[in-house]
């Protein structure tokens, strides 16, 4: 047997599923007709898209049940994603690794299981689409050719998806993808007690680039900054083009004082090196940064964005080329740079 060193890549396939950009999203239709579709095609009746994360199994979709996830060490998709190949239990009962498991002595009384693997483009067992009987069964070759074609299509509208959530462009998440990864940020961090921050910002003058050396060369500039954003940043970090020239950085677990740091590295990042562009020319850009730390006086995603963008407009009026900062517990943390 060949090596499969991404089976056990652990830290590697959790960044895979970070990537993907789908834990604890809501509901979306493509995935729930999906296991609706599974469920009759192959009459169980229980039918389930789930993803293995670090300690859990996350479902984006579950029909027969109700919940949302279940802890790791008691999913039964936890052992279809260390192999590459379905992973059929005929009858639980009978299985010694699922025998005294909750889910087969308690309610729902699963008795028996299939799953495949859900496998990522560069190989990554994310989790699995499996679907579960409450009687003894063996699964057909046919049956299990099926679901695995259902799998295939979950990774494709997965595929989709981030397609969707991502910009033509510059490859960063589209502006509303942003808000709805932040307004989850915004839950999480509540219910964790932790930090979080969000930086903006937004070139200046880019009517002046796009005037002096064209609108294809006013696009390469965007490219190259979110090349460098996104080379700088951390792997959790989101980064969003929320509108022409200006974008937004989710700093998850970040307080106000790295967010700042973090800040000022970009502005000196980008006017430090110009952009090389059609040959000879090379075009410098700087933009102007505001960040803010999250505090209970912020609502949603929008008093955050709105905060955020006063701090920006603050160092766009007092020259441009700066960062303007936020607060932590009513103290003003000032950020003047440049
Ligand atoms: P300021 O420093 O005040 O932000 O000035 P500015 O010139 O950057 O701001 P303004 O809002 O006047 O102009 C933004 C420009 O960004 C105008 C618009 O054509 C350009 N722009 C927006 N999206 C794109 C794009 O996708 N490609 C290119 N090349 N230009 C874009
Ligand atoms: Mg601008
Ligand atoms: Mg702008």
């Amino acid at each position: 047997m060949t090596p499969d060193p991404k089976l056990w890549d652990e830290p590697g396939r959790i960044a895979a599923l970070r990537r993907l950009e789908i834990l604890d999203t809501p509901p979306e239709e493509p995935f729930d007709k999906l296991t609706e579709l599974v469920r009759t095609v192959l009459d169980v009746p229980i039918a389930v898209v789930g993803m293995i994360d670090s300690d859990r199994q996350w479902f984006k979709s579950i029909v027969g049940l109700s919940g949302c996830e279940v802890a790791r060490d008691i999913s039964f998709c936890t052992h279809t994603i260390q192999q590459r190949t379905p992973l059929m239990i005929p009858d639980t009962t009978r299985d010694p690794r699922f025998a005294a498991n909750i889910f087969v002595t308690g309610d729902p009384f699963i008795r028996s299981y299939l799953g495949i693997p859900l496998i990522t483009p560069d190989g990554y067992n994310i989790g699995a689409l499996c679907v579960n009987d409450t009687k003894p069964r063996v699964f057909s070759a046919n049956e299990i050719a099926i679901l695995s074609s259902f799998a295939t299509l979950v990774m494709n509208e997965l595929e989709l998806r981030q397609t969707a959530m991502s910009d033509a462009l510059t490859g960063a998440m589209t502006r509303r993808a942003w808000v709805d990864a932040a307004a989850r940020e915004i839950a999480r961090s509540r219910r964790h007690d932790t930090l979080s921050s969000i930086i903006v910002f937004d070139i200046d003058h880019f009517k002046q680039v796009n005037d002096l050396f064209g609108h294809p060369a006013g696009d390469a500039v965007l490219q190259a900054l979110v090349h460098r954003c996104q080379s700088v940043v951390r792997e959790n970090d989101l980064l969003g083009r929320i509108g022409g020239e200006e974008f937004a950085l989710l700093l998850p677990d970040t307080d106000a004082c790295g967010a700042a740091d973090l800040a000022e590295r970009l502005r000196g990042e980008f006017v430090g090196q110009p952009v090389a562009w059609g040959g000879a020319a090379q075009v410098t850009v700087s933009a102007s940064f505001g960040v803010c730390t999250l505090d209970d006086s912020l609502g949603d995603v929008g008093d955050w964005l709105a905060a955020a963008d006063r701090f920006l407009y603050e160092a766009k009026n007092r020259g441009r080329n700066r960062c303007h900062g936020s607060a932590v517990d009513g103290d003003r943390l000032r950020i003047n740079s440049a």
